[in-house]
């Protein structure tokens, strides 16, 4: 019977087949898994009812398995990174954000002693000012990673802290959705962040990071001034070095007192007179000694403990001197293809439309299929096919149209 059924089977049926016992295999483990992860999950505060409700209906999602295994497909240059992330459009949307919410801000300044720009700058980088939220729901993303994949413990406080969400704060499991890891909201706090520093500023009684703009401002306040942030201090400054200054002591952690830095020479890129005496200040440069430098205090290591990457943090302090009215970076990056804003990515991809590849919406966010298509376009010019979308790239993509153009 074996064999006749083995034999009766093409390799299709077959890989279905086993398809499908992989799944079902997955769903049986994963069932195992939620009910040995009930009794923890009491013991962290959740209801033995809250737990069967919001885990009955529950399936696992393996995409985002692959997700925490991703390796990068490709290394975004800091110039790319910041290109994207602070620009014309950011800091309009962000000064129009600051105005509409000026009350709130000034309020959340004053009781957390983080000024608006920063909160602001912050709110912009995380969420776009509330506009990308991110739509993967939390229990689905946090039961799976539970129960598959690395960082299973880790994770496990954030699927119980969701869940206490839901139970103690009253927040609807639909609303809670977003990024693979489970980072939601206006903030992108993961939900034991949440549950440590969210606040209610609106007054209605709960903290709600995702419907309420001034809850969402004031925890990102909070969540600064116990990360550190000194009222008194900048983020620091872009800086320019004297010739043969030894960079060797640079980085984030290896602070040193500004009027050290100031007696080899060097000073603020605006012109400013390097004041702060004591204050500690480690020298940044994140593309090297030919790149722009910063100096930076304590102040910008509360920013980057909000996402503990460098790139983030610059780009949070810079654009909020662009919200305070300040302008761009003084040095150039060291290339000679600089990034693309969001508004020059979705002319890029309308391009690439125009040429008839398929990338899908020209929603300026440079994707797999983006980067595909300008490979090929790339191959088509005679280009190097490197499929980066820089401004080599769009200039020539530019005027391969303006030549297709009769007249
Ligand atoms: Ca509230």
């Amino acid at each position: 019977m074996k064999s006749l059924l083995a034999t009766a089977l093409s390799g299709a049926a077959l890989t279905l087949l086993t398809g499908a016992a992989q799944t079902a295999q997955a769903a049986d483990s994963f069932a195992a898994c939620l009910s040995q992860l009930r009794g923890p999950a009491l013991k962290a505060g959740v209801s033995g009812a809250t737990f069967d409700t919001h885990t009955s209906g529950l399936a696992p999602d393996m995409a985002v398995i692959g997700l925490l295994d991703a390796q990068p497909e490709f290394k975004t240059p800091i110039w790319d990174y910041m290109a994207g992330l602070v620009d014309d459009e950011r800091v309009a949307d962000g000064q129009a954000g600051m105005a509409r919410w000026q009350a709130e801000l000034d309020r959340a300044a004053s009781r957390y002693g983080v000024d608006p720009a920063t909160i602001a700058a912050v709110w912009g980088v995380e969420s776009n000012f509330g506009r990308t939220l991110g739509g993967r729901p939390l229990l689905t993303s946090l039961s799976t990673l539970s129960c598959f994949g690395r960082r299973q413990a880790y994770f496990r406080g954030e699927f119980f802290a969701t869940l206490k969400i839901i139970q103690d704060e009253h927040i609807a499991p639909d609303r809670l959705v977003g990024s693979w890891a489970g980072a939601f909201g206006q903030t992108q706090f993961m939900p034991s962040t949440y549950l440590r520093l969210a606040v209610d500023f609106d007054g209605d009684g709960r903290r709600d990071l995702v419907d309420s703009v001034p809850d969402a401002l004031a925890s990102t306040a909070n969540f600064l001034k116990r990360a550190g942030w000194n009222p008194a201090l900048a983020w620091g400054y872009e800086v320019r070095l004297p010739a043969g200054l030894d960079t060797a002591g640079s980085g984030r952690k290896n602070k040193r007192p500004m009027s050290s830095w100031a007696r080899q020479g060097v000073t603020r890129a605006d012109g400013q007179p390097l004041t702060g005496g004591d204050t500690p200040a480690g020298l940044l440069l994140p593309a090297g000694r030919n790149g722009p430098a910063f100096l930076v205090t304590r102040n910008f290591d509360a920013l980057y403990s909000y996402n503990a990457a460098e790139s983030y943090a610059l780009a949070i302090a810079h654009l909020s001197d662009r919200l305070r009215g300040g302008g761009p970076l003084a040095q150039a990056w060291p290339t000679d293809d600089p990034g693309l804003s969001r508004a020059e990515r979705r002319e890029l991809q309308r391009l690439l439309i125009a040429k008839g590849y398929d990338v899908g919406e020209p929603d300026g966010m440079i994707g797999t299929r983006t980067r595909q298509a300008l490979q090929a376009a790339q191959r088509e010019l005679g280009l190097p096919a490197d499929g980066r979308a820089g401004q080599k790239a769009l200039k020539a993509l530019k005027a391969s149209a303006a030549a297709k153009t009769p007249g």
